[in-house]
């Protein structure tokens, strides 16, 4: 059975094309540097966003774990949203790799007041209790669907410089943002030191995402990326799909924001549904369903063909991706009216 998969953008299957380049592709060992396909796309991946380097890393996970740790020493405070990625979906990590306490703070909607930024940075010479803020980390697009305004990535850049601090951005949908925002990636990137971006998600990738910075930045990321375990030979098959990624897939993320779009609106008609529609950015559509039992959907929907994720926290995500046609959408609506009426009886 063919299934429409609306979990996530993670599910996305590679293309042909990328299928073709991966079987073509010429490797080497890369921990020799000797890997081809690798260096090509590390080069073509640190043009994009505007930076001298970049180092492919097996996830973003990864990318971002090894920014943290190539930034910081062991007891610095990262400075982030207590809604980012980093610090809900990446196991503590933090705390286990680079051995930094993460000092969050509240943010509306993903957007950190600037000014509260100022406020949590701390310089360890000033204070026998202090630990000094080693990096402030910024999400573009933000994890909750959201863009941020270059505005506020702007006002927190010139705050960390003033203070000598580095800024990471986890860009794992840096090019959804730069596509809501209808602007080049190096307009976001501008605002950052180093960036993590994912190959696979709205790309479709099979695997891997990328670290982008300074030459000397990538160079002490690169040894760190080995101590890992992320030395990974012949990768040149995966960096393979990754350049068919950025070359072919980064242009057209505007057709997965539409559908969610349209899905949105399609939504916002159904009674039993509360939907922001303002919060619809990206490719994520989020929303509320009043009734009871609304796990049950979850399976009601595996049976004709459609994979979604229970709610989290009392909120449904469904997610728009490549493999996601508008009448797949008019199918997913459609299912979803028909198990509404169904619980009304
Ligand atoms: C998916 C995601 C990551 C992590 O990527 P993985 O490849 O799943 O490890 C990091 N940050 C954000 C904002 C993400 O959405």
């Amino acid at each position: 059975m063919k299934y429409i998969d609306i979990r996530s953008d993670t599910v996305t299957q590679p293309t042909q094309e990328m299928r073709d380049a991966m079987y073509n592709a010429v490797v080497g060992d890369d921990v020799y540097d000797e890997d081809p396909t690798i260096k090509k796309l590390e080069v073509y991946a640190a043009e994009i966003v505007g930076k001298e380097a970049a180092l492919f890393v097996p996830s973003g996970t990864f990318g971002n774990q090894l920014s943290i740790f190539t930034h910081c020493e062991r007891g610095n405070e990262v400075i982030l949203d207590d809604s980012c990625h980093i610090v809900i979906h990446e196991v503590g990590a933090s705390s286990v790799i680079a051995g930094v306490q993460l000092r969050t703070i509240k943010s509306d909607k993903g957007i950190m007041s600037p000014q509260e930024v100022r406020s949590k940075i701390r310089k360890g010479e000033e204070d026998i209790h202090f630990p000094s803020t080693g990096l402030i980390c910024l999400e573009n697009a933000h994890s909750n669907g959201r863009v941020i305004p270059l505005e506020n990535m702007k006002e927190i850049h010139e705050i960390a410089k003033e203070n000598k601090i580095p800024v990471h951005l986890d860009g794992a949908r840096i090019f959804n943002a730069s596509t809501y925002l209808k602007v080049d990636p190096k307009e976001i990137t501008q605002y950052c030191d180093s960036i993590m971006f994912c190959l696979s998600k709205g790309l479709c990738a099979p695997v891997g995402s990328m670290v982008a910075g300074s030459k000397s930045f990538i160079e002490k990321a690169k040894k760190k990326r080995k101590l890992m375990g992320g030395g990974m030979r012949q990768a040149g098959f995966l960096a393979a799909a990754g350049l068919v990624a950025l070359e072919k897939m980064r242009d057209r993320l505007h057709e997965d924001h539409e559908n969610a779009r349209y899905m949105g609106k399609e939504l916002s008609k159904i009674p039993e549904i509360s939907i922001n529609l303002d919060d619809i950015q990206i490719n994520m559509v989020f929303f509320t369903l009043n009734i009871d039992n609304v796990e049950e959907m979850v399976s009601y929907f595996l049976d004709k063909g459609i994979k979604i994720n229970p709610p989290e926290n009392g909120m449904f995500r469904f997610v728009t991706n490549y493999w996601v046609t508008k009448r797949d959408i008019d199918y997913i609506i459609k299912t979803l009216k028909d198990f509404l009426s169904l619980k009304a009886r």
